[in-house]
């Protein structure tokens, strides 16, 4: 919870204090619970379970002995329970409704990739399984990395790494090596990346030592191809790419750039978290390009949020594959083996990455997708997922302002030119979708649009959902443009548990630590843990 919300109001300070709130006694609102910290439940000396008395021992803790109370709150277990319980609810969820975030941050996960992940026998994996026992799981990684290579176009993959941010770091490895043994290194110091680059490819340049030049986007949202090769020289490592790009376009002139890149002696790396909108109709292989990673997670359906689990698994040219890191899943004649060293593999491994071999609940999950699918329902994913954001953009562009002319990918991006003059921003926009029951878009991203919308709906809701949703918009955009709805857009959202936070003081300074409210007497034990 942020601080900026009042502290006073709601169960904290008494029943009375939240009805004077609220139009209701208790404060809830129907069956949406007003809910106080666990800290403010707690009750001193009360507890959800009976231990016994742990014997006396001699204490060898040299005076490090705490002596106050630990200071964790008291509560017995069903009051914990209902606590998260409901704490559960206030959260929006993919599962709930239409979620305009899209792949990139979640789209439906098939409940029979689920279902194949627990199954006994991969559920139950150990990574120190004698190899001998575990010949499936590596024969289930090895056909995963082969239908990855297939849907890329490309000769190999590295699968341990756990994320594509990490897979970014893997990429940019390889790419690191290969200059290395060109001896090149240390004159190839420069990084491209487009200005509307998702901030982890800069970083990701920038933590291996990297100097990071941003090249412009023209007038229709894509990479300037004057100002790339312009910044193309002696000095350039690699171009980072997304594509398609952030602003839900494809890179029209990619074979191009590609090609310009390449013939500056300078690697492509292609950010693929956006492989979900050309899966089965592109193989980026075909467009030059040296490695990509693939958000598992995002494309190939692996539930995540909140920080995991995801898995990025890299796939590489034919002149990056021998600087794929350790471990190698190989085959010997009928037995799998895993090569963790060198004399075990015809390549130069840049090293580890990764404990053991990967995210194995998320390969089962990937491969579990991709079989359920098929190359052909892949492929309509792929298509349904740009028709539903092109159905989006049709329906939407004569009340909002697309940002760029011309059909889209995946992704429906707006600006807030509809709201110029209302007095009604993109965050007051976003809050009132909130209202009508929609978790708002990506907003202020990416940063090349002014006040952007960007709306992915993905390939997996439908169509009558998507008519609902476009519906409400196009009622919030009315009302924003005719000029007398300011307020009620600055009010919003309305019907949400907490109003309107403030998210720059939240950002800036935020309150990681709870304390009691009223002054504590000194020595509270309460207090003491807080500090
Ligand atoms: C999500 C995303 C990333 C980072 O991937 P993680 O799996 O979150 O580390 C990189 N680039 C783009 C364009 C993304 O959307």
């Amino acid at each position: 919870m942020v601080q900026s919300l009042d502290r006073s109001q709601g169960r904290a300070g008494g029943i009375a204090a939240a009805a004077s709130d609220s139009p209701t006694f208790t404060g809830n609102r129907a069956l949406q619970i007003e809910e106080p910290l666990i800290f403010e439940m707690g009750q001193p000396g009360r507890c959800g379970v009976d231990l016994p008395e742990p014997p006396k021992v001699k204490d060898r803790l040299n005076g490090l002995k705490r002596t106050g109370e630990i200071g964790l709150p008291g509560l017995s277990e069903p009051q914990v329970v209902q606590h998260y319980t409901r704490l559960s609810q206030k959260n929006y969820a993919i599962d709930m409704g239409v979620y305009p975030l899209g792949s990139c941050t979640m789209k439906h996960n098939p409940r029979i990739n689920e279902k194949v992940a627990r199954l006994p026998g991969i559920g139950d994996l150990h990574p120190l399984q004698p190899v001998s026992t575990v010949q499936g799981a590596l024969e289930l990684i090895d056909r995963l990395a082969h239908w990855l290579k297939t849907l890329t176009g490309m000769p190999a993959v590295a699968m341990s790494p756990a994320a594509g941010a990490h897979g970014e770091m893997c990429g940019m490895m390889a790419i690191a090596a290969a200059l290395e043994a060109r001896g090149e290194r240390s004159k190839r110091r420069v990084v491209l990346a487009p200005e509307s680059a998702h901030g982890t490819n800069p970083a990701t340049a920038a933590a291996l030592g990297f100097t990071v030049k941003p090249i412009p986007a023209n007038e229709r949202g894509r990479v300037d191809l004057a100002s790339l090769k312009a910044a193309l020289g002696s000095d350039v490592a690699a171009i980072m790419l997304t594509n398609p790009n952030t602003c839900g376009l494809f890179e029209s002139e990619i074979v191009e750039i590609s090609r310009a890149v390449h013939e500056a002696g300078a690697f492509f790396y292609c950010d693929g978290a956006n492989f979900n909108a050309i899966v089965g109709r592109v193989r980026p292989g075909d467009l030059g390009v040296d490695c990509m990673h693939i958000n598992l997670h995002k494309t190939f359906s692996t539930p995540h949020g909140g920080g995991g689990p995801g898995a990025g698994p890299v796939v590489l040219s034919a002149a990056l594959a021998p600087y794929a890191p350790y471990p190698w899943i190989v085959k010997d004649g009928e037995k799998w083996r895993v090569a963790e060293d060198g004399a075990a593999v015809d390549g130069k491994p840049l090293g580890r990455l990764k404990a053991f071999h990967g995210q194995m609940g998320m390969f089962t999950r990937a491969l579990s997708y991709i079989m359920s699918h098929g190359a052909d329902g892949l492929k309509q994913a792929a298509e349904d997922a740009v028709l539903s954001a092109n159905y989006v953009m049709a329906a939407l562009k004569d009340v909002m302002t697309p940002a760029f002319e011309g059909p889209c990918m995946h992704e429906a991006l707006f600006d807030d030119g509809f709201l110029k003059d209302t007095g009604v921003s993109t965050l007051d926009f976003a809050k009132a979708m909130i209202d009508e029951g929609y978790h708002p878009m990506t907003m202020y991203f990416p940063l090349v649009v002014h006040g952007a919308m960007l709306i992915e709906p993905t390939e997996s809701q439908a169509k009558e959902d998507l008519d609902v949703f476009i519906a409400a918009l196009r009622s919030l955009a009315e009302r924003a443009k005719s000029g007398t709805a300011a307020e009620e857009f600055k009010a919003a959202p309305r019907f949400a548990p907490r109003r309107r936070l403030d998210e720059t003081l939240a950002a800036r300074k935020p309150v990681l630590r709870w304390r009691p409210s009223n002054n504590p007497p000194e020595g509270d034990p309460l207090k003491q843990a807080a500090d």
